[in-house]
């Protein structure tokens, strides 16, 4: 079965597309953000190491997020059932480790699928979250917003913006994301893997074109 990797910048709707196709198709999504995520919330060795990256501020490095990868590609169930990767490769040298990987046994590479999105609609995707200081709870100023600008629908409390999802922090992640991800894609259109989707239209839009050109049904 095909592996095939999503990228594109933050607030394009990876996670969105991923499960559209893996709910139809069965494939495997294997996100490097959930992995860690869960190796973080099992207390694992892996996890504090990648703790400790993140609360620093800084990318968990090739090394770390390789040898996780390593024996999650080498798995039957994703051989069986193919997989979406999302997150892996990053960076031209965990492109490089992947082909390693593959050297070793592990599936190809079949297809780059490339979200694309002009900054300014991303940044309004990124700063859209509003969470309430009292009881926590989410909105989205573009997709649920709250039926009073600024107030919980809940319990009456203010909507703060959280520090990750401010203006300078969305900017910084899509700079350090065009800065990573430049190499990368040239990686692979010297390989002609990649395939351009433009994600500012209609999500089942996006799904179909992606699914006519990677020719699934
Ligand atoms: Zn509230």
């Amino acid at each position: 079965m095909a592996i095939y990797v999503l990228l594109g910048p933050p607030g394009v709707g990876k996670g969105t597309l991923a499960e559209m196709l893996c709910a139809h198709f069965g494939f495997l999504h294997i996100s490097t953000g959930d992995i860690l995520r869960e190796e973080v919330r099992r207390g694992s060795e892996l996890g504090r190491r990648a703790q400790s990256f993140m609360d620093s501020g800084g990318l968990v490095p090739d090394e770390t997020i390789c040898a996780i990868m390593a024996s999650r590609l080498q798995e039957d169930e994703v051989r069986r059932r193919g997989c979406l990767l999302d997150g892996f490769p990053r960076t031209l040298p965990q492109a490089e480790a992947f082909d390693r990987l593959v050297s070793q046994g592990a599936p190809a590479v079949e297809r780059v699928v490339l979200l694309q999105a002009g900054d300014e609609l991303l940044m309004q995707r990124l700063t859209a979250r509003r969470v309430c200081g009292a009881c926590r709870a989410v909105f989205n100023v573009l997709f649920t917003p709250p039926r009073q600008d600024g107030v919980c629908d809940k319990c009456g409390g203010a909507l703060e913006q959280r520090g990750d999802d401010t203006e300078a922090t969305a900017r910084a992640r899509l700079r350090v994301y065009g800065q990573q991800t430049e190499p990368l894609v040239r990686f692979y259109d010297q390989r002609g893997l990649v395939l351009r989707v433009d994600a500012s239209q209609d999500k089942h839009e996006v799904r179909s074109q992606v699914c006519a050109a990677l020719h699934l049904a």
